[in-house]
């Protein structure tokens, strides 16, 4: 839930920000039939910022009509001419760019110069990738003999119903419509109720070039706006980003009327640092996949780091030295490196875990803790990045996802088992090898259970590559062609017998 209330004070819109117009429905902006708003906060000062319809059924139903209107025409659409589309929106995007990081800044608090411009340009490009595979819709002929043809179609499954979560809007926005649209699939989206604004400006600069109806962008809490979308009669297809636990519910909801669900969900996703890796690029790259930056409210944050006992404290002193160096402060401002977490309610659960770490004789605070009560980082949700050592792999810490920078140090001297704690958790979404030796390092990586293992590097997702989790981490993948094909097209087979 957004968590802006009546004592929130208010602020006027930061130049270069993006100043919501209401929801796109059929290519209307317009309010909910109720006429409620959210208010939306920007969480490094604690002020309403702005405000957004508070959609419900009715406003679910109204999308999914003008969804239904677009389809016949979208669908017939020749796939290259659907994908030239897709390009000149992320001309756009990328033209706009900085009023959409500024906007992603304003309403995430994530930092404008480590991570909302980044998230912005990323956006682009994910458009001008999906825009370049229209040309691979393609089937395939099957050999059923001389007086046979027999081949597949890929074809769209209709209205997707999309829902996406607040950490990082715009990527896993176009995420759902570039691949979605290209294969001419229409789509009704759910913004996150937290970080809308930039959202609604895709949609916004989508809307230039698209036919009425075949993208809408509803605004709405989870259960009031995301339920009804999820048990939709009409909506063909449901792809969801978010928490396990949300995920299970959409899962049941496509289950009672069985149409094909995608889940990208959440994380507690393992570092392993030999003694042989290069032990600064190994810092860096372990400060770069705890996401720290993003206040590692991310889903593939590396939040358990396994160090082998070799280099166990010499590596953390120097883990102290670079993370503590990193200027936390207002999200907007080009010196930050690191910005403040969502809400009052994520700030609040990511404290607790800090408290429950102190409270614990046996684990050791190496740095952080909990963040001041006074001073300029009190006026925002800002927390500290913080690592615990010297418990092991059992403790709430260590297998519940955080969201929040709190990081888990456990020390290992045997390969096999550092990679059976590795392995020892309901997710596998992301996992990170740190070693001189690639031998070494691929046997890792391929005996981690996990959708993607990144060897001596933390980077983020690229458009191309194959993403998704494994175990409760996800269903289905994204990213990528074959993300695009198995998500948003259904195949049908031809057959012709041609002896007539
Ligand atoms: P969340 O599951 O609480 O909410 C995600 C979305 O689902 C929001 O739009 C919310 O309004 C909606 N929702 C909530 N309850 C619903 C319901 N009953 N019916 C329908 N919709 C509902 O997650 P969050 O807190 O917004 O995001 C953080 C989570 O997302 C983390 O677990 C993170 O790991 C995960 N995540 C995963 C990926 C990935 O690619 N695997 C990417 C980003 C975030």
């Amino acid at each position: 839930m957004s968590t802006a209330t009546a004592e929130t004070k208010t602020q006027a819109l930061p130049a270069n920000t993006y100043k919501p117009k209401g929801m796109l429905i059929g290519g209307k902006w317009v309010e909910s039939a109720s006429g409620a708003r959210i208010t939306i906060e920007n969480p490094g000062k604690r002020t309403a910022v702005a405000e957004v319809p508070r959609a419900g059924e009715a406003d679910v139903n109204a999308a999914v009509a003008a969804a239904e209107r677009a389809f016949p025409a979208w669908k017939n659409v020749v796939p290259r001419e659907r994908g030239k589309i897709l390009l000149k929106i992320a001309e756009v995007l990328e033209a706009r760019s900085e009023e959409m990081a500024r906007t992603i800044a304003l309403e995430t608090g994530n930092a404008l110069r480590t991570q909302a411009r980044g998230e912005a340009k990323l956006a682009a490009d994910i458009f001008r990738y999906f825009g370049g595979l229209g040309s691979e819709l393609k089937g395939e002929t099957v050999p059923l003999g001389e007086h046979v043809l027999s081949y597949t179609r890929r074809e769209p499954l209709g209205i997707v119903g999309a829902i996406i979560p607040w950490n990082a809007p715009v990527m896993l926005g176009a995420l759902k419509i570039a691949p979605a649209l290209c294969a001419g699939n229409v789509l009704v989206m759910k913004a996150a109720e937290d970080a809308p604004m930039a959202v609604l400006l895709m949609a916004d600069i989508c809307q230039e070039f698209l036919p009425p109806g075949v993208l809408n962008v509803l605004t709405g809490y989870g259960a009031e706006c995301g339920g009804p979308l999820a048990n939709h009669p009409k909506i063909a297809k449901l792809s969801f980003t978010g928490s396990t636990e949300v995920g299970k519910v959409i899962m049941r909801a496509a289950a009672e009327r069985i149409v094909p669900v995608s889940l990208e969900l959440g994380g507690k996703s393992p570092s392993i640092v030999y003694p042989d890796a290069d032990e600064d690029w190994a810092v860096d790259g372990i400060i770069n996949a705890m996401r720290f930056t993003r206040q590692s409210q991310s889903c593939t944050a590396g939040s358990r780091m396994f160090l082998h006992e070799d280099i166990f404290d010499s590596f953390l002193k120097k883990l102290e030295k670079k993370t503590t160096a990193l200027k936390i402060g207002d999200p907007l401002d080009e010196a930050s490196d690191i910005g403040s977490i969502i809400n009052n309610k994520q700030y609040s659960k990511v404290c607790k875990y800090v408290e429950d770490g102190l409270a614990r004789s046996d684990a050791k605070l190496v740095f952080g803790g909990l963040p001041p009560k006074t001073g300029p980082l009190s006026e925002g949700y800002f927390t500290m990045p913080t690592v615990f050592a010297d418990r092991s792999n059992d403790w709430r810490l260590a297998r519940e996802e955080i969201f929040g920078p709190v990081l888990v140090a456990i020390r290992w001297s045997d390969e096999a088992e550092a990679i059976r704690m590795a392995n020892d958790s309901h997710y596998g979404l992301a996992a990170y090898v740190w070693t001189h030796d690639i031998g070494k390092g691929l046997r890792a990586a391929h005996a981690i259970e996990s959708g993607w293992v990144q060897v001596n590097q933390g980077g983020g997702q690229t458009p191309g590559m194959s993403y998704g989790g494994y175990k409760q981490s996800g269903l289905g993948r994204e990213f990528s062609l074959e993300g695009m094909l198995d998500s948003f097209t259904q195949r049908k087979s031809v057959t012709v017998n041609l002896a007539v």
